[in-house]
């Protein structure tokens, strides 16, 4: 049957960054439970692999959680779907009324978006709202540090790196924002103090036409899954509070645990006046995103001429979504989750070790559960995930990249399989086997 799935998929299934017909063939995943996906290649051949990338940080609790399902099954007993015009329900109020209590205290107002992309141009539109709102309608550029990565819509991607190649291929149709330099990737070292006059200058200079900053907190994802200093975030508050802007932290990546602190903002003891989450809200099941925000921006906008937040998708607070995330967020509350990030972490560093002797790797680094090796040059994708898979380990490497961030539900055997697929995949990239 696989074979055909395959085919089908290459000819008609559009995939990310790809062409159709497709250049790739895709693996067909038969099952997923637990840490494992159950996938067949296009040759036929079965593997029984640990999902390295938990769906790209979303699945944290494993596939098939036996907690996530019965919510799902218990909703879908009720209803699966009610738009929100007009109407709300149990599992949105809810969830809602637990994401205020799990973030920091300032976010207060929750708007339900459907994908993390999605809730970036929530978080953005928020922004330029409030000050128009607020009698400062110059105020609408953004401010954001280079090699970041917020999304591919278009109000997003102004905002992501602009030396990414989608920037390019929008010249002239995107708004022009203001970009500092890349933080340097310099976490658990001493921060550097020339950039934080960098940052704290351009925020300065650039104040009287800038809505917000927005940036990763502590980890650039999509952009090169560079770690940064938390100090960093300390200055982008200290620096929007004293030119009053709004501070846009993007959590959809690092939110509910994945950097060892339930918000990498933690890291760094800040909150931001806007946060989005996404990706891990659910446990990765169904497609559900969130931007909060504070009182004082919900009653800024509400103050305008025009006092409504202007969108409204028609799936917004999908009740199944809602009530799969809440039950989500019901299993981190026991706080188990840090005890099993903090063993990844350690299983994943030590594990990673031996890359460091391998001649072309750059660099290894891991921080909470996350791990990279990066290369001197471009991953040889086919040869990179095959030698995984061959080690029973699902990876997806990008540019220099072989990364992964696994459920936390992984075993110590897990991990060591992880660390074990991502040497091998190391060494075939770099012809070494
Ligand atoms: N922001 C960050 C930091 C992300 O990592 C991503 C997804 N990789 C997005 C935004 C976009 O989220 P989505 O893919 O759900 O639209």
């Amino acid at each position: 049957m696989s074979p055909r799935v395959s085919e089908i998929d290459q000819e008609h299934v559009w995939h990310p960054y790809a062409s159709v017909p497709a250049a790739e063939t895709p693996h067909v995943v038969r099952e997923a439970s637990g840490t494992r996906l159950r996938l067949e290649t296009s040759d036929g051949v079965r593997h029984d692999a640990v999902d390295a990338m938990s769906s790209w940080w979303s699945a944290i609790h494993g596939y098939r959680h036996p907690v996530l399902d019965e919510a799902a099954r218990n909703q879908l007993d009720r209803f699966s779907h009610v738009m929100f015009g007009g109407l709300t329900h149990e599992p949105a109020a809810r969830l809602a009324e637990s994401l205020v209590a799990v973030t920091p205290d300032p976010l207060q107002r929750v708007f339900f978006a459907d994908s993390g992309s999605v809730s970036v141009e929530v978080a953005l539109k928020m922004c330029l709202q409030y000050w128009r709102s607020r009698g400062y309608p110059e105020k609408r550029r953004i401010l954001t540090w280079r090699g970041g990565y917020h999304g591919d819509t278009f109000h997003a991607m102004t905002v992501c790196d602009p030396e990414g190649g989608m920037h390019a291929l929008w010249d002239g149709t995107l708004p022009r924002q203001v970009f500092a330099d890349a933080p340097p990737a310099d976490h658990g070292s001493v921060p550097d103090p020339g950039y934080v006059s960098h940052l704290t200058e351009l925020i300065r200079e650039h104040a009287d036409e800038l809505a917000a900053v927005i940036v990763e907190p502590v980890v650039q994802g999509a952009g090169g899954m560079r770690f940064h200093h938390p100090e960093y975030l300390r200055a982008l508050r200290a620096a929007t509070e004293r030119h009053g802007l709004l501070l846009v932290f993007d959590e959809i990546a690092t939110g509910f645990g994945r950097t060892g602190e339930m918000f990498a903002a933690e890291h760094a003891g800040v909150a931001p006046d806007v946060m989005c989450v996404g990706k891990a809200l659910t446990g990765g099941y169904i497609s559900l995103a969130a931007t909060l925000c504070t009182a004082e921006v919900a009653d800024g906008i509400a103050s305008g001429d025009v006092p409504v937040l202007a969108h409204g998708p028609t799936f917004m607070g999908n009740p199944l979504a809602c009530a799969v995330a809440e039950a989500s967020l019901g299993l981190l509350e026991s706080g188990e989750w840090r005890t099993s990030v903090s063993r990844i972490e350690d299983g994943l560093r030590a594990g990673l070790e031996p890359a460091r002797g391998i001649p072309g790797v750059r660099d290894v680094r891991t921080l909470g559960a996350i791990g990279v090796v990066q290369l001197d040059r471009n991953v040889d994708m086919r040869a990179a995930t095959m030698a995984a898979l061959e080690e029973g380990v699902w990876l997806r490497p990008f540019g220099e990249l072989i990364y992964a961030m696994p459920p936390y539900v992984c075993d110590s055997a897990d991990v060591a399989r992880i660390t074990d697929g991502m040497v091998a995949a190391a060494r075939a990239s770099l012809g070494e086997r």
